[in-house]
Parts: structure tokens; C-alpha cells; sequence
């Protein structure tokens, strides 16, 4: 028999794998609190399970994290690792430290097939989907790093939050993310609470309120755009599925709970979408779609090829004000780990 990754199964695969070996439901409790709480990285340390059980284990699965290719701290102490996994695909991994807490931003596919303009994991294409285990492993290896085993509570986390904005389109892979994200904020382990995880998305709108249903995580979208024309000619995706349809996504999501916010992200891209003008009319558009919202206004990040360039700080400003008055919270992304390229944006598969 084949060795299987155990990282990745879901509590009830887990039990059902662990019957068929003729375990009772207590040891895949046991097992999954030594693997996601305890940060257990044998099944030898496992001293509560039989040497026999333990054994098993060994014969049957694998226990192991994605290797480290590089890792670097940047000068604001932004984290990145390149990790490579069985085949030899290689993601990044983000950790953006806050005083008291920081946010693990995880990638969900190698590449992604969205092609937006802006993005240099656009231009990538898409290698694969990543499976749950390797999505979920990607926390996983940035929690070693900061010793946070076992789960500790919440106040004293370093590591507290997780965005899915790294590598990748999460809405094109989501049977892997709504399986990940339901390990990472499982109580019995790794403990994030789903309130403190976003997933972003381009916006694949038949797919969003069942991921969220799925998950109960919060939704950012990457809107960038204050009308069809422009997203079009930075989105290709949007010509499939356009604002309003999004919008409507949106507006659906936020009907079963009134105190969900949603969050959209705004690239400032000098002279594209960065006006007085193009505010108002982001301002028209979420006031007819009636969407409570918050931005995040986000500055462009360079890279070698690209012809787009970051918007003036006054300009950005001036953006800001127009959504501040009309009662929408704007606060300015700030960038972090550019000097290592771990900004948004910036990541990629190659290890150059
Ligand atoms: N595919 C998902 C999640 C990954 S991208 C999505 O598009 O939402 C994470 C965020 O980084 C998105 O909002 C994306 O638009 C933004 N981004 C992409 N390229 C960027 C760049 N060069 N500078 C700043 N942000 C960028
Ligand atoms: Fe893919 Fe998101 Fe980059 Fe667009 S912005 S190419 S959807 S990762």
C-alpha cells in the first residue's frame, strides 16, 4: 500500500481511515491533537498511542512538513519561505508580524490561471491546485518557526490570523481550501478561529457564499476596479463574471448575518482607477448594491516587466477621504517585506 500524507485528512477521514485499521474514534481524536495542537512531527512522540498503534502509523502514512528551500526576514521582520513539496512545486508563504500578533498570508495554488495584469503570480499560469495538507502545512511551518506549539491561547499568539492571499486563485481549488480551512480553525488543534481568517478572492461568483457557508471564514474581494471597463482590462476574469454579479454574491453573504463586513481590496494604480472621479463612482456603486464594506486601499507593488506604477501618496489620499465621507473605512494597506519581494503580489515560484 501506497503511504498517504495524514496532514490534510479531515477529522472524519481520519476516524474512517483509523477504523479500517480496526482503531476505535478516541485514537484519530488522540492522533489529530498530537498532529494540529501539539505540533507533533513523529507518530514516535505520540506516547499516549501503543507502540504497536504507533507502528502503524509508520506503515501506513506520512508525517512531514514541505521543505524549506530559502527563507528570509525582511527589515520590517516579514517573513518568507519558499516550500517545496513531494513533486517538487514550490510555493511561498507569508508571515507579517504586528506588534502582538500577525497574519500567515498561505498560498492555494502553484500559479493561478487568472492572468491579471498587475500580478506576478498571474504570470505564472497555473502549475496545480494544492491539496489540503499542503495548504494546511504551509501554517504549519511558519508556526514552528515561532515555537507556537502547542495552540496557545489567544491572547498570546503570534501568529493569530490567516489571510489566503498568497499564490493563487482559492475559488479554483475549493474543495482543497473549504478542507483546509476547516482543519486550521478546527478547536481541537490549530485553534484559528474563522473570524480570523479571509479568504480573497478575484471574484468567481457562483462560488463564493458556499465556500463561506462551507467555512464560515470572512470574504475579501479583489475588486480594483470601479466599473466593468477598467476591470476588464485588468481582470480577464471579469468579463466571465462581472461586478454586478459579484456585488450580488456579496449582498447574499451579508443577508444571512448583518454584522459580516466585507472587505475590498483597491490597487491605487497611477492613472488607471486612482481618481476623484473613479472614487465617487466606487462610492455610487456599493451605496446602489447597498453593501456595508470596508477597503483596503493598497499600493502597487513593482516588478520586473510590468508597466503599471504605484499611485502618488497625496493621490491615494485624496481616494481615501472621498470613501472615509461616505462612511466607508479606507485604511491604506501598508507593504510589507518588499525589500525581500514578499509583498502582495510579489510571489513566485522560482527561487531567484
Ligand atoms: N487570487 C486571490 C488571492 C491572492 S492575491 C485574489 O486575487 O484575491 C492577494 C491580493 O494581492 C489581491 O488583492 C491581489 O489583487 C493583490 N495584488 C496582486 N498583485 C499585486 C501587486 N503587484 N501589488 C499589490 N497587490 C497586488
Ligand atoms: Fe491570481 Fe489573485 Fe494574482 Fe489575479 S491577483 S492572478 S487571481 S493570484
Amino acid at each position: 500500500m501506497q503511504k498517504q500524507h495524514i496532514i490534510g485528512l479531515s477529522k472524519e477521514e481520519l476516524i474512517a481511515v483509523l477504523e479500517n485499521l480496526g482503531e476505535k474514534p478516541f485514537r484519530a481524536k488522540q492522533i489529530w491533537q498530537w498532529i494540529y495542537f501539539k505540533g507533533a512531527r513523529t507518530f514516535d512522540e505520540m506516547t499516549n498511542l501503543s507502540k504497536e498503534l504507533r507502528q502503524k502509523l509508520n506503515d501506513c502514512f506520512i508525517l512531514s512538513r514541505p521543505k524549506i528551500i530559502s527563507e528570509q526576514i525582511s527589515k520590517d521582520k516579514t517573513h518568507k519561505w519558499l516550500l517545496e513539496f513531494d513533486d517538487g512545486e514550490r510555493v511561498e508563504t507569508v508571515y507579517i508580524p504586528e506588534l502582538d500578533r500577525g497574519a500567515v498570508c498561505i498560498s492555494s495554488q502553484v500559479g493561478c490561471a487568472m492572468g491579471c495584469k498587475f500580478c506576478l503570480t498571474g504570470t505564472q499560469k497555473l502549475t496545480r491546485n494544492l491539496t489540503a495538507g499542503e495548504i494546511v502545512s504551509q501554517f504549519m511551518v511558519a508556526r514552528d518557526a515561532y515555537g507556537e506549539w502547542p495552540s496557545p491561547t489567544l491572547q498570546t499568539r503570534y501568529l493569530s490570523n490567516i489571510v489566503m492571499m498568497g499564490m493563487g486563485e482559492p475559488l479554483q481549488n475549493e474543495e482543497n481550501v473549504i478542507k483546509a480551512l476547516n482543519i486550521l480553525s478546527d478547536g481541537d488543534g490549530i485553534a484559528i478561529s474563522r473570524r480570523r481568517i479571509t479568504m480573497s478572492t478575484c471574484g468567481i461568483a457562483p462560488k463564493i457564499c458556499s465556500v463561506l457557508e462551507k467555512t464560515g471564514v470572512r470574504l475579501a474581494i479583489s475588486l480594483h476596479a470601479p466599473n466593468n471597463e477598467i476591470r476588464n482590462s485588468l481582470m480577464p476574469i471579469n468579463k466571465v463574471y462581472p461586478i454586478e454579479q459579484i456585488l450580488a454574491q456579496a449582498q447574499k453573504y451579508q443577508q444571512k448575518d448583518g454584522s459580516r463586513y466585507v472587505t475590498f481590496e483597491y490597487l491605487m494604480l497611477d492613472g488607471i482607477n486612482d481618481s476623484p472621479t473613479q472614487a465617487k463612482e466606487l462610492v455610487a456603486l456599493l451605496k446602489k448594491h447597498k453593501i456595508r464594506a470596508t477597503f483596503n486601499l493598497i499600493p502597487f507593488n513593482p516588478w520586473a516587466g510590468s508597466d503599471f506604477k504605484p499611485s502618488t501618496d497625496q493621490k491615494v489620499k485624496a481616494f481615501a477621504d472621498i470613501l472615509n465621507k461616505a462612511g466607508f473605512a479606507a485604511p491604506v494597506r501598508t507593504a510589507r517585506g518588499g525589500d525581500i519581494s514578499a509583498a502582495c503580489g510579489q510571489l513566485k515560484s522560482k527561487n531567484k
